[in-house]
């Protein structure tokens, strides 16, 4: 049997069939988020190995929204082609040229390898900030006593 790699990176083995950009493409565990998920090649994934034991969120990080942009640009000032970008991080051309093409979104490992590369900023701290100072006044107001009671 041929073994199948993911069609946008070329990784195996392939997790799931998922409707991107009206194709239906085969891929990895990895790429299987960048599109619609039509059909998964795996059940139930032993979910209860150990529960990671510092899983306590170091605050969470995100891909910056323009980063195909940023990644383009930081590529061209380096006047590197993106196969040489693709070889330095050890990924596939085509999966760059979709994430310079806006389709995809980087891993976080993938945006830290190009990062470093590139020398650009891909990634930001999402951190939930909570608005310390929300005025509390007058927000209810109690009803008299004095309103409801009558004199006979
Ligand atoms: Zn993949």
């Amino acid at each position: 049997m041929v073994e199948l790699s993911c069609d946008i990176c070329g990784n195996t083995p392939i997790r799931a069939q998922i409707f991107l950009e009206g194709a239906k493409l085969l891929v990895c565990g990895r790429c299987m988020k960048s599109g619609k998920i039509i059909h998964k090649f795996y059940e139930d994934e032993p979910v209860e190995e150990a529960p990671q034991p510092r899983s306590r969120a170091t605050a969470t990080e995100e891909v910056v929204e323009g980063f195909a942009k940023i990644i383009k640009e930081g590529r061209q000032k380096l006047k590197l082609p993106l196969a040489v970008v693709a070889e330095r991080i050890s990924e596939k051309e085509s999966y760059l040229q979709a994430i310079e093409g806006g389709r995809l979104t980087p891993t976080m490992e993938v945006a830290k390898k190009l990062e470093k590369e590139l020398g650009v900023q891909l990634i930001e701290k999402a951190e939930k900030s909570i608005a310390p100072s929300r005025m509390s006044s007058g927000r209810f107001t109690e009803p008299t006593l004095g309103d409801m009671v009558g004199d006979d």
